[in-house]
This record gives C-alpha cells, structure tokens and sequence, in this order.
C-alpha cells in the first residue's frame, strides 16, 4: 500500500428512509477544521448509500461536503451490515480516502469496524476529539482503561484512517444557503444480503422523549438507590419542565431507561440547565454533558470530580436537599 496514494476526507453520510441522521453533519464541520489544519487539499467528500437518496445531497453541500459519492441500489434500501459493508470497501479501493469518519451510532458502530477489518487498516472507536498534530498527523482521542486516561490515537501506517465519532462533539457549521458541487453517481454491483430477509422494521416505542431533546435535565446516579429517590428526582423535574435523565449505574439498575442515559455510551446533551443528583462524574459521564450551558451538581463528596465540570455545587445529602428545594419552589409558586 502507498500511502500517497490515500487522499481526501471522507464522510458516511447515514440515512434512514431518506432521513440524513444529525452526526454527519457534525463530522462535515470538524472534516473543514482537519482539512486547514492538513494543509487545506484534502477533498472533504460525503458518501451516501441508500435507495432515493439524491435529495440528501443539497443538505450535504451546504453542511461543508465539496463533493458527494451516491451508490443507490434496491439493495441499500434498507440497511444492511453486509451489503453496506461490502459497498463501502469497494468505493474505499476505487477512490482511496485518506480518512474515513463514521457517526458512533448503532449503524456506524457496527458497520465501521467491518469495512476495516476487509481494508486491514485502522479504526478509532467512539472518539471525542479529532485534531492534527504539530507533525501534520490525524489524531483521534478517546477516554480508555474506564475512562482514566485519554488516548490520543493515531493511525500512521494503514489507510484510510477510520474513526466512529461519539454524536455531538461538534457542532455543524451554518448551513451555507445554495452550496453545491460535484455528485458522483456510482453504480458498482451491489447485491442482497441472501443469508436473511427483514421482514418489517417498526419505530421503538420509548417510555419517555430521549434525554437529548429536553432542555431542563435533572440527572440522577448511583447514589439514587430505589423508586422512591427518582419520584423524587421526578417532582423536581416536573416543577421546574424539566426531564430526568441518568447515569449508566442507575439505567443499569433498570429502573430507567437507555434512552435517558447520559454519556459516552448514552446520549450526548447540551441542555440550558443540568442538575446532577448523585454523579461522580466520571469521564464517560462527563463527555456526555459537559458542554451543557449550565451545570449544577449535589454529592456528599465534597471532593467528587462532578465539581470541577460544575458552575455550581452543593456538598449535601440530596434525600434531605431535593425536598427542601421542592418545598421552596412550591412555596413560591402557590
Ligand atoms: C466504555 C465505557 C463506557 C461508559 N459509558 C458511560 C456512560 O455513557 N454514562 C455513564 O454515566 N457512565 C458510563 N460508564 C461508566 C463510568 O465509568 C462510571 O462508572 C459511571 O459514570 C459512574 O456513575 P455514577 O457517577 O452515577 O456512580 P458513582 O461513581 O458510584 O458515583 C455515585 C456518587 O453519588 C454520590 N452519592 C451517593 N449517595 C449520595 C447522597 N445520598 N447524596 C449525595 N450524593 C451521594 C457519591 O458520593 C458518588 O460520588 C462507562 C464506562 C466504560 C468503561
């Protein structure tokens, strides 16, 4: 393999029937900063599969791609681990990009690491960070050995280098109104997936709206231990229309769901206000809410690393200071 050979930035740009997932649009925005930082000549390149697709492409230009690759096949209608798969190594060996990004959804995670294993390069899974080093390397960092350290990753030998990118770490630039560029229609053969056939897809059904979509969160961690500290976690909630949300100890507990966990393996969230019940904070954590705009955090520990990620704290047992601030608001309220 000639790495000069290897250039350019690519992007998988996930669909759902026809419906663009929000990450890509995040990785286009960080794939303008590495482009500068690369010297400026890399081409940043969207790469779309599907069945019907082509409308996707305008969102695409005016989100930062330069160019965008379509494969539609009736084969990509639905997506499958395969057939994705095998599609992707084949434009990845026609077109050889030099870096290929990837959302860390259920989609990416699973499709990424296949594409690299038949490429036999590497793969950075669930980054936090993408950056060029002072030598001019493509560097990802992801939280490792339980989130005690940071591991700054880099892929010096194969190509393409792939990464999956944990969703919202960045932000999509401002959509550029009329953008538009070069699509290239691709049409390498593209079979089903015979081995098994799907054969109906249904929207889960979740108990509450995902953790991401609120604005006021109150979060709750292991310290919370039985029902009775989440109603209570809940009254706080509601008096203030706010949602509550989780640690992953207390979703593993059961007692809430995945799609209110908050974190490296939960959802990512930038709510107005947070209010962290019982969280260490941990790195996992903490990627997870860190860019919230306001942070408000209670643990008895006054030396829980929460703090340092806190605008404001208080040192308390929460099962004796979450009634006093429920009674204080309903006080003024009524
Ligand atoms: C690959 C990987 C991915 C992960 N992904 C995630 C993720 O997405 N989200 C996530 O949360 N974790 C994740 N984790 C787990 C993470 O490392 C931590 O274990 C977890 O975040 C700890 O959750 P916690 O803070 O609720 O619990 P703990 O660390 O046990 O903290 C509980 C806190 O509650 C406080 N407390 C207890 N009782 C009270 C009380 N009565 N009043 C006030 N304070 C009290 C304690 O002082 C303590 O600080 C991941 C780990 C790995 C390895």
């Amino acid at each position: 393999m000639n790495k000069a050979d290897y250039k350019g930035i690519w992007v998988f740009a996930e669909q759902e029937n026809g419906v663009l997932s929000s990450t890509p649009l995040e990785l286009l925005a960080k794939a303008i900063d590495l482009k500068a930082k690369l010297g400026g000549t890399d081409t940043i390149t969207a790469v779309l599969l599907g069945k019907d697709v082509a409308p996707i492409c305008d969102t695409l230009f005016a989100h930062g791609a330069e160019q965008v690759i379509v494969l539609e096949n009736d084969a990509l209608a639905v997506y499958k681990h395969r057939v994705y798969a095998k599609a992707l190594v084949e434009l990845v060996e026609k077109h050889k990009p030099s870096i290929f990004l990837f959302a860390a959804s259920p989609i990416g995670r699973e499709l990424a690491p296949r594409v690299m294993a038949r490429l036999g390069t590497g793969l950075t899974a669930d980054a936090i960070d993408l950056d060029v080093d002072e030598e001019g390397t493509f560097v990802q960092t992801t939280p490792n050995f339980g989130g005690n350290i940071l591991s700054h990753i880099a892929i010096p030998e194969k190509r393409p280098q792939m990464c999956t990118v944990h969703p919202k770490v960045f932000e999509p630039i401002a959509p550029i109104a009329g953008a538009s560029g070069p699509v290239i229609t691709e049409d390498i053969a593209v079979s089903d997936d015979e081995d098994f056939v799907i054969l109906n897809t249904e929207e889960k059904v979740f108990a509450s709206q995902p953790i991401d979509k609120a604005s006021i969160v109150v979060a709750g961690g292991f310290g919370v231990k039985n029902e009775e500290d989440l109603a209570m976690l809940s009254t706080l909630a509601e008096l203030i229309n706010g949602q509550v949300g989780c640690s992953r100890p207390l979703r593993e507990t059961g007692m809430l769901g995945h799609e209110l966990q908050i974190g490296q393996s939960g959802a990512t969230i930038t709510p107005d206000l947070i209010i962290n019940v019982a969280i260490s904070g941990s790195v996992q954590y903490m990627a997870g809410m860190d860019k919230s705009k306001c942070i408000m955090s209670i643990n008895k520990d006054a030396n829980a690393t929460i703090f340092s990620a806190s605008h404001y704290g208080a040192v308390a047992d929460f099962r004796k200071l979450v009634p006093a601030i429920i009674e204080e608001i309903q006080n003024r309220k009524a």
